[in-house]
């Protein structure tokens, strides 16, 4: 099956920053065969036609909680740690039933803003909810988009001085038999994979030393990549100085949590020292501007990230913290962010494309499979329709794209297959994911 996306302007991301003006794609399979200037007039089975828009690589998405989408709008003007502690109780009520409904709702808007390919770093697991993690990868095959699903974790309830309460907490044992368990089920390490595995203990402050350290064991076995959150905030870092005496990055470190296999989220509150031994273990970083922004975190050194060449790409979190839950309207929130630290030339519009797409492959290893439009690769495209209201007129259609509102997504590929057409879901029924939305929401705060 041959798919031509033409009539569309083109920026591929490829380390030569080719882009076209008038251009187009030639999709075989899952893989692209053909990106090039102009028509094209060979034999195809179906055409999209890209007139008015512009095609990127689909967006990667490196950190998300989307059990969230049923807990949007509580602790507003809540600290993380103020945060954490309020809805904590509210999480302690969540299943299987609620866990598909959030990961096929918070998948389908990702892929409305241009996402194919995200992450989920899930790390509650009341007992008796069911098989959560199951229940993530049947919602992710249903919405059709490539998922990156992590195994978290916490065993650091509050009489052991961490942050959740007991009930929520598992045993160091039991978190390392059902992340071993998820692995051996559902990784797939194949070119093509739609889904991969990932180690995820939550955070220093809700994870034993043991749990990091056996979890980077256990990762390094299997053959898969470590998640998890590190440096968000300036309590956790006095957290970290108090409890551990050093900072994030390098009780990281001690636990074996720095290396190429390894992205952790957020990275805000980072000196020179820790950004150069980020850089000289190849430890990537997701930025998640908004969140950080929603809870006041502060603004991450994405610049001197880039600067030192530490892998950094981008996340929307958890819609508790995040409540647009978009990854297309994070690219002008990136841009602003590090302007508002940095200055005007802090970032640039095609730095933060790249760090979309292939900033994010870089972080999920797979750098040689996704990120750019080129040939060999899947077949992962956004199409983004730029002659409406929002964006006509502005010449550069890259500057569009991140210097303007959220451009709507005409169309979506994930391995060649059309999760997007026309604007609208085609995988999923988008009204029906609304509505068992706002009913596992309201089911979950009446519990
Ligand atoms: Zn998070």
């Amino acid at each position: 099956m041959t798919t031509v996306i033409d009539g569309c302007a083109v920026a591929c991301v490829d380390a030569a920053g080719t882009e076209y003006a008038d251009g187009h794609l030639v999709v075989d399979g899952d893989r692209l065969v053909t990106v090039g200037a102009g028509r094209y007039d060979g034999p195809v089975d179906e055409r999209i036609d890209g007139s008015g828009c512009l095609a990127t690589p689909g967006l990667v998405n490196t950190h998300h909680h989307l059990y969230q989408w049923a807990t949007r709008g509580l602790a507003q003007q809540s600290t993380l740690f103020e945060w954490l502690v309020e809805l904590y109780p509210v999480w302690s009520g969540i299943d299987a039933d609620l866990v598909r409904v959030t990961t096929a709702a918070g998948l389908g808007w990702l892929a409305l803003s241009g996402c194919t390919t995200s992450t989920d770093h899930h790390y509650v697991y009341p007992r008796g909810g069911g098989d959560l993690f199951a229940a993530q990868v049947d919602a992710a095959r249903e919405v059709g988009l490539r998922f990156h699903p992590c195994r978290g974790s916490m065993d650091l309830g509050r009489s052991d001085g961490g942050l959740p309460p007991d009930n929520l907490v598992e045993s160091l044992d039991r978190a390392l038999a059902a992340t071993a368990e998820a692995i051996d089920k559902h990784h797939d390490p194949a070119f093509e994979a739609m889904v991969r595995v990932a180690v995820a203990p939550c955070s220093p402050f809700s994870v034993s030393a043991d749990l990091m350290r056996e979890g980077a064991v256990l990762a390094r076995d299997r053959g898969v990549r470590l998640h998890t959150h590190l440096a968000e905030t300036v309590e956790e870092d006095a957290y970290c100085r108090e409890r551990f005496g050093c900072s994030p990055v390098e009780y990281a470190e001690r636990l074996g949590w720095l290396g190429p296999d390894v992205w952790l989220a957020h990275g805000v509150h980072l000196d020179e020292t820790s950004i150069a031994r980020l850089a000289a273990t190849g430890t990537g970083v997701a930025h998640c501007p908004s969140s950080n922004g929603r809870l006041g975190a502060g603004v991450a050194p994405v610049r001197d990230l880039l600067d030192a060449r530490v892998p950094v790409g981008l996340g929307v979190d958890g819609p508790a913290s995040q409540e647009s839950g978009q990854l297309g309207g994070e690219l002008r929130q990136a841009l602003l962010a590090a302007r508002l630290r940095g200055g005007p030339a802090a970032l640039t519009a095609r730095e933060v494309l790249a760090v979309s797409t292939m900033g994010g492959a870089r972080c999920l290893g797979r750098d040689t499979e996704l990120g750019s439009l080129e040939p060999g690769k899947l077949a992962d495209v956004a199409l983004w329709r730029l002659d409406g209201l929002g964006h006509a007129g502005i010449a550069d259609p890259v500057a569009a794209l991140v210097f303007g509102p959220p451009a709507p997504v005409a169309a979506l590929l994930v391995s060649g297959r059309p999760v997007v057409r026309d604007g609208r879901l085609g995988t999923v029924d988008e009204s029906a994911l609304a509505r068992d939305l706002a009913r596992v929401s309201r089911e979950l705060v009446r519990r």
